[in-house]
């Protein structure tokens, strides 16, 4: 297997190709990531007041849905850790918000007990108060994992096949111009590939139903181009680190399994 980067992570993406490896390896790591790397998400709310324009049900829900950096190290899954699911700061923070202004409630509002643990955007909107409006509650946030609900999710992860574009004839500017994604160039009778853009090819094969036989499109055999998008939690990196892991420890479990059949 190789690995060799599309570029650095930026604005909480990153993109590497992915070699020599299998469409089954790749979709499960794509699946361990989102459904089983855990992060934080507020998953308990007491409303002390709520005196704004929003049932306590749709502010939760919204609270619910604000992405909260998670520190990994420090914290354990409610059902792994030493108390047993009933609640400790190993396994939850406590989160406060109490609001009285008239405008709109946003989620640094939200004050948190451990400064690892508070809201990846701070500008994210959950109520708007009206002059005298209210809004107190007290919150709880634990890990948990994307299978269970979409907000312990830490992000989206994808693959697409590499394409190989062969060019087999002098060229059609009907392929040129029927390219979405405007990979080629028609210059002087003669079709070519842009430089650096091959990559953007979707392989929606626009350019080979345009003018047949002239281009031919095709995905490399055991190659990928592997996307990761954080929703802030943790980084791309660390998303991708955590389910290696998680795999790893899967894998190690279904060995040990075996090894306990009867022989
Ligand atoms: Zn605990």
């Amino acid at each position: 297997m190789k690995i060799e980067s599309l570029g650095k992570e930026k604005k909480g993406k990153m993109s590497f190709l992915l070699k020599d490896s299998t469409i089954s390896f790749a979709n499960a790591i794509r699946r361990i990531a989102t459904e089983e790397v855990p992060v934080m998400a507020i998953d308990d709310v007491t409303f002390l007041k709520n005196t704004s324009g929003l049932y306590d049900e749709i502010v939760a829900l919204r609270l619910g849905l604000v992405p909260l950096t998670t520190d990994l190290k420090s914290y354990s899954l409610p059902s792994e850790c030493s108390c047993k699911g009933e609640g400790c700061p190993k396994c939850q923070v406590k989160l406060t918000l109490n609001k009285k202004e008239a405008g709109y409630v946003y989620a640094s509002d939200l004050k948190s007990k451990d400064p690892d643990v508070k809201p990846v955007y701070p500008k994210m909107i959950i109520a708007k108060l009206l002059k005298g409006q209210v809004l107190e509650l007290e919150a709880t946030a634990t890990l948990g994992k994307g299978k269970q609900h979409a907000k312990w999710s830490p992000g989206i992860v994808y693959y697409r096949n590499v394409p190989e574009i062969t060019i087999k004839k002098k060229g059609a500017e009907a392929c040129a111009k029927a390219c979405p994604k405007r990979i080629f160039k028609f210059e002087k009778g003669t079709l070519s590939v842009e430089k650096d853009k091959a990559m953007s090819c979707t392989l929606c094969r626009a350019c080979v139903d345009a003018a047949p036989g002239i281009v031919e499109v095709s995905a490399k055999p055991g190659e990928f181009i592997f996307t990761v998008e954080s929703w802030g939690q943790l980084s791309c990196r660390e998303t991708i680190k955590e389910a290696s892991k998680i795999f790893d420890a899967k894998l190690d479990e279904f060995a040990k399994k075996i090894d306990e059949l009867p022989k």
